[in-house]
């Protein structure tokens, strides 16, 4: 596929970085390869809008993946980073601001007792299961195929293959023994989880799932499947971990346990709650959290952990996201879910939006998707071609027919019209693509 070549400072920034930066990107979907062309360099946002460092301005429906649900640079947040930069931006002791941001997290969720902040996700999920494992004493870690939770070496194991995969690196660099207690298991499958738990009696520590699936495209759980898991877990002695980095506070006031209302063990945070900074947390059972150092035993530690400029940024967004709020976003999804429908079966090509609160994202197959294996069944590369016609019409959607797409209090009525005039050509596009 040719692309019109229109982004000449952005693809001036990439070759720089792509000589001081391996793939010229700091983490690896950014880069475009999935669809091919130049990585947009973007500049400054501002509500539903990026611009990039050609000039050229577009919806943006990715959100930073996910965080900015109030849109870019809310003067709100805005602000209370700027006070809080002017104090001093790290101290390496306890603010207040952390309390607070804590507070914030454990008053929303019910299931969340006391919470520990971290960086990022990756973080977060690493630090959940060494607790997990350190709390059993025992080894195992049931995962799922197609859930991502973060780059952790043990949870790289996500098993491509289709076949439930016991402990097979998917990465090189991930060795045998850091992913062999690893069990990947399909998703949506609960006779799959009581298999591996007849299987290795005594010997699994957690099940960690994505609280809804966003990172094989969204694919949420079906009824009963995270009772399913809490109920299986309880029944033999196991944790277990629902990984909310993604929809935590996103797809309602109290994420995704705010809609199913599975009570999970332990829970991990990240994205919306940074407001736009890196700031992560995983948190619950306040007996299981007592093993953690320096109270207990199982030792994890930040230096830049509760960092009082990220706390201040998350804790303002956190106090935007009220009821309203949440109306606005989800209102917001629900009017492009039609729109990008409509504008599917206008030109013919077989799709399904498939949708958990207000994240959605499109397969290209009129087939449910229940799991992994189901979402790599579509037709992706008719997302290639609809992906480029979105940015050359200045939309900008997330580089992969894989991923969420995200959206935010901010994207009002000139941004939808926006995005309605760009999807019949974009569509008819993803009708005319080839293999
Ligand atoms: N868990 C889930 C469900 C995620 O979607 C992500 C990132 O996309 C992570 C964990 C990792 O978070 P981070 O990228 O902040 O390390």
């Amino acid at each position: 596929m040719a692309y019109p070549y229109e982004a000449p400072v952005s693809q001036t920034l990439f070759d720089r970085a792509s000589l001081v930066t391996p793939g010229g990107v700091n983490s690896p979907v950014r880069a475009f390869r999935a669809v091919g062309g130049t990585p947009r360099f973007m500049v400054s946002g501002t509500g539903p809008y990026l611009t990039d460092a050609d000039g050229r301005e577009y919806v943006d429906l990715v959100c930073s993946w996910g965080p900015m649900i109030l849109g870019h640079s809310h003067p709100e947040v805005t602000a209370a980073v700027q006070d809080a930069v002017a104090r001093g931006t790290s101290f390496g002791t306890p603010g207040e601001g952390e309390v607070a941001l804590a507070e914030e997290i454990v008053a929303r969720i019910d299931p969340v007792e006391q919470v520990r902040l971290v960086s990022s996700g990756t973080e977060a999920t690493m630090s959940a299961i060494r607790l997990a494992r350190g709390f059993t004493g025992r080894a195992k870690v049931v995962k799922f195929a197609g859930c991502y939770h973060g780059h952790v070496d043990a949870l790289l194991a996500a098993a491509g293959s289709g076949v439930a995969t016991f402990g097979l690196p998917d990465t090189p660099g991930v060795t045998g023994a850091q992913a062999g207690d690893t069990i990947v298991l399909p998703y949506n499958d609960l006779d799959a989880v009581r298999a591996a738990f007849a299987a290795q009696p005594g010997e699994i520590a957690c099940v960690i799932t994505e609280a809804s699936p966003g990172n094989m495209g969204v694919v949420p759980p079906l009824d009963g499947f995270n009772a399913g898991l809490k109920e299986i877990c309880a029944a033999n002695g196991a944790l277990y971990i629902s990984d909310e980095v993604m929809t935590g506070f996103r797809t309602s006031k109290a994420g995704w346990y705010g809609i199913d209302g599975v009570r999970p063990d332990l829970m991990t945070f990240g994205k919306v709650m940074g407001g736009g900074f890196p700031a992560a947390a995983f948190g619950g059972r306040a007996d299981v959290m007592a093993h953690l150092a320096p109270a207990g035993p199982v030792y994890q530690a930040g230096t830049l952990s509760g960092n009082p400029v990220a706390t201040a940024a998350g804790l303002a967004q956190l106090r935007l996201l009220d009821d309203a709020a949440y109306a606005k976003v989800d209102a917001v999804s629900a009017e492009l879910r039609a729109l990008v429908g409509e504008a599917f079966t206008k030109e013919g090509v077989a799709h399904t939006v498939s949708a958990a609160s207000n994240m959605f994202s499109v397969f290209f197959t009129d087939e449910p998707v229940r799991d992994y294996e189901g979402a790599k069944k579509q037709e992706a590369f008719r997302f290639t071609a609809f992906f480029h016609s979105m940015l050359e019409q200045g939309v900008y959607l997330p580089p992969s027919a894989f991923e969420s797409w995200f959206v935010s209090t901010a994207h009002d009525a000139r941004a939808l019209e926006r995005v309605a005039a760009a999807l019949p050509a974009a569509a008819r596009a993803a009708s005319e693509a080839t293999a």
